[in-house]
């Protein structure tokens, strides 16, 4: 392998004009493609190759798979990338997933490459011992499917070869838009039927989904279809203050508004569909100069600031319910909970668990704001309490009705205040005797595959998300 790859690369070497060779000295950054025209053009071959010798290079981190093929047999590269020694954190809780893919269109060069980057950098950064890059790759997985559409990209088109638009193929509101080109039916082309069914099966509990284009330099948020918010604005508009503040100047919009109508896109189909937190991501239309074979670090530095901050900070792209007290009187359980995550719920509820396993009571549902602390009284009049079940939360980590479902123990001390009835006194003083037991409730942390259950969610969600 690394002897056709060095092959490969003197060739492509032989292609640019010395000087600009030699300028670059780093080649383990350098996109592995030829430049023609006015950019730097990747094969589908070359990308082969080099997703291949990152999988031999580094197998403790990378893992390749193909999820499909093109319409004309190519495989489809999805890079995985994590600490693989190790199935969860340090800390013993489950991994963070970010699903990243490029090349929907093949003539958009920057966009793939930006996916490419997005795998490469945290590859070298691993290698090199960079601290982001490990706490990165011991804290989450990160998948990248770089090249969506080989055909189209080998042969320097926007389509695939049956010329179709893959971004407008996808099962959110097809075909419902002034569009062009969006196939014979949702999901008619194998790269877009590859791509759902990954989402579905491999990636359905991700927290951030990003999808690479190029065109204006803007990132774009759903929805594509209306120009309403989505569900989620909160979540999306505290991103855009963020990296507006501390990041890039990028413009983030919604994309009906920030770039134009459109319809059946995987951006739609990610938040709609799967319920992940979804951007298309444009890189500006500049690309590479013949001649001036840039470092795709340095060309894509601010696009991959971006990114960063989204993969550093996925644990946020939800709403995180962290219970502070309950308190049991007779008829009335008291919630003190706060949500640390920037995304808000709307449908949670509060469950006790006879210790036979048995859901015995759920609450009226309640709503926890983002990153927002609140005190909920709940009527517990049909609560039959035993004290030695226990208490868990059942909530939708986003508001979007297709955002999964997570259950999760409650593991702190409970403070009972009933009252003592008054039996002995036909008018009663209500004698009120405050007993408090504290019993100490603990439990595995159970994050149900929510894909399972909210999956039939799926099926009609783009109605109700209408
Ligand atoms: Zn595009």
């Amino acid at each position: 392998m690394r002897v056709a790859v060095s092959l490969v690369l003197c060739m492509m070497l032989a292609a640019i004009p010395i000087t600009s060779a030699q300028s670059d000295s780093n080649q383990e950054n350098m996109w592995p493609g030829d430049p023609i025209d006015s950019h730097v053009h990747m094969t589908w071959a070359a990308l082969t190759l080099e997703v291949n010798e990152w999988a031999d290079n580094y197998p403790e981190i990378v893992d390749l798979v193909s999820v499909g093929e093109s319409e004309l047999g190519k495989s489809l590269w999805v890079v995985r990338l994590s600490d693989w020694s190790n199935d969860t954190k340090p800390d013993g809780t489950v991994k963070e997933v970010v699903y990243i893919d490029g090349g929907h269109h093949g003539n958009e060069y920057l966009g793939t490459a930006l996916a490419w980057l997005s795998a490469k950098w945290y590859i070298n950064g691993w290698a090199e011992g960079n601290q982001e890059a490990m706490n990165v790759l011991q804290n989450s997985e990160i998948h990248v499917l770089i090249m969506l559409n080989p055909d189209g990209n080998d042969i320097d088109t926007r389509w695939n070869i049956n010329q179709v638009d893959l971004n407008r193929n996808y099962d959110h509101f097809w075909n419902t838009c002034p569009t062009t080109q969006p196939g014979s039916s949702a999901f008619s082309e194998a790269e877009t039927s590859a791509n759902s069914a990954y989402m579905n099966t491999e990636v359905p509990d991700a927290d951030l989904y990003v999808t690479m284009h190029t065109g204006v330099w803007i990132m774009l948020y759903p929805w594509g279809k209306w120009p309403e918010q989505p569900a989620d604005w909160e979540l999306y508009h505290q991103i855009r203050e963020d990296v507006n503040e501390n990041v890039s100047t990028i413009p983030i919009q919604n994309a009906n508004q920030g770039l134009y109508p459109n319809c059946g896109t995987s951006r739609d189909y990610g938040y709609g569909v799967m319920g992940y937190p979804t951007f298309t991501f444009e890189t500006d239309d500049e690309q590479f100069v013949p001649g001036s074979f840039e470092n795709l670090n340095e060309r894509l530095e601010e696009e991959m600031d971006v990114m960063r901050f989204l993969i550093n900070n996925v644990w946020y792209w939800r709403a995180r319910l962290d219970v502070q007290s309950i308190e049991i009187a007779d008829d009335e359980v008291t919630l003190a909970v706060d949500n640390l995550g920037q995304a808000s719920t709307i449908n949670a509820t509060l469950q006790y668990v006879e210790s036979g396993g048995e859901v015995t009571w759920t609450s009226s549902p309640f709503t926890v704001n983002a990153t927002n602390s609140t005190i909920i009284d709940l009527d517990a009049s049909n609560l039959s309490y035993s004290g030695d079940g226990m208490w868990q939360l059942y909530y939708q980590v986003r508001v979007i009705n297709a955002s999964r479902w997570v259950t999760e123990a409650i593991e702190i001390q409970i403070t009972e205040n009933f009252e003592e009835e008054d039996t002995g006194f036909l008018i009663g003083y209500g004698i009120f005797n405050s007993l408090t037991t504290v019993l100490s409730i603990t439990g595995l942390a159970i994050v149900l595959k929510p894909k399972e259950e909210s999956s039939e969610d799926n099926c009609d969600s783009k109605v109700r998300d209408s």
